[in-house]
């Protein structure tokens, strides 16, 4: 996929503080318009949390443009190429935070975070028995590929996940915990709420799964399956041993499968795992009900084509 690629697609983020996020962001968005660029950045008082993508010359002037900015000048970018956009529009939003967690006290990641592991230390530190290692992100994405032997919390969004530790793993306080997420951003404040929660020893693999997978020492080792990724790729690979292998099953058929679908309902619009032959077969949908919906997309893809659909 490398060859030839006339693009780059780049992922980021930064704790730092900014002061008018709405301006920022108003400025912002005007800056990668001027280039080209799309994607989706989120801005707060705390930091800035982007992906975009964009053709390499365009991406190449971002990244200089940003670190040279003090406040940007030291974040880190990671950089995949790619043969075209990954994403239809260009959004810059201002928030109140650029991730969150259900909690009183929100954790500054400045005052408290977990120890930063590089691929290498943290590839050692799995391979510890005494290790415990949770994946901080979401069960949509954990569905297709995760760390081996990681504790995949149940959770349909980040700012659940402190409930769920506190349900789940409120007896492994003493154990050595590692935690990761796809680029970073979440561990830097869920590792801060660990330790606020009383775990002892608490460490995150620095640049998330996308560093790991592009680290030529560790080889992606240990990661099965893919990378959720939040553009149109859907995933991306990590493990680039002989090992890889596909994590996930049809929803509808159980067949081992990788393949992410939106369901065609644009009400339900699920990320969920199908198969090709089921999306025919059940129109690209999760459910009976989602199906059947008046507006399902898939019903509306095909009823001008060649397909001819029963109803
Ligand atoms: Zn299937
Ligand atoms: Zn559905």
């Amino acid at each position: 996929m490398t060859e030839n690629a006339a693009y780059e697609v780049l992922l980021y983020y930064k704790y730092v503080r900014i002061d008018d996020p709405a301006a920022f962001a108003k400025a912002h968005l005007d800056f990668c318009n001027q280039l080209g660029l799309k994607g989706r950045i989120l801005v707060a008082e705390e930091g800035l949390n982007g992906t975009v993508s964009g053709p390499i010359d365009k991406t190449r002037l971002y990244r200089e443009t940003m670190h040279a900015d003090p406040r940007f000048a030291d974040m880190p970018f990671k950089v995949d190429p790619a043969q075209r956009h990954a994403f239809k529009k260009m959004h810059v939003r201002p928030r109140k935070e650029v991730v969150a967690l259900k909690l009183n006290h929100d954790i500054d990641p400045h005052q408290l975070t977990g120890k930063y592991l590089k691929p290498a230390q943290f590839l050692e530190a799995l391979q510890d028995e005494h290790t415990i290692v949770i994946d901080a992100r979401n069960t949509y994405e954990t569905q297709i590929g995760h760390f081996r032997n990681a504790i995949l919390p149940a959770i349909k969004n980040f700012r659940d996940l402190p409930d769920w530790i506190e349900k789940n793993l409120a007896d492994k306080k003493d154990r050595r915990v590692l935690t990761y997420c796809t680029g970073g951003i979440r561990c830097e404040k869920f590792s801060g709420y660990l330790i606020q929660a009383g775990f002892s020893d608490v460490s995150q693999l620095d640049g998330g799964i996308v560093t790991y997978g592009k680290d030529p020492d560790v080889q992606g080792k240990l990661y099965d399956g893919k990378c959720y990724v939040f553009d149109q790729r859907i995933s991306v690979p990590v493990n680039r041993t002989e090992e890889d292998v596909i994590v996930g099953h049809c929803h509808h058929c159980g067949k081992s499968c990788d393949r992410i679908v939106n369901c065609a309902n644009p009400e339900c619009n699920k990320q969920y795992i199908c198969c090709e032959a089921c999306e025919e077969k059940y129109h690209r949908s999760c459910s009976d009900e989602c199906r059947c919906h008046p507006r399902n997309r898939w019903a509306q893809e095909h009823a001008h084509g060649e397909v001819s659909v029963a109803r």
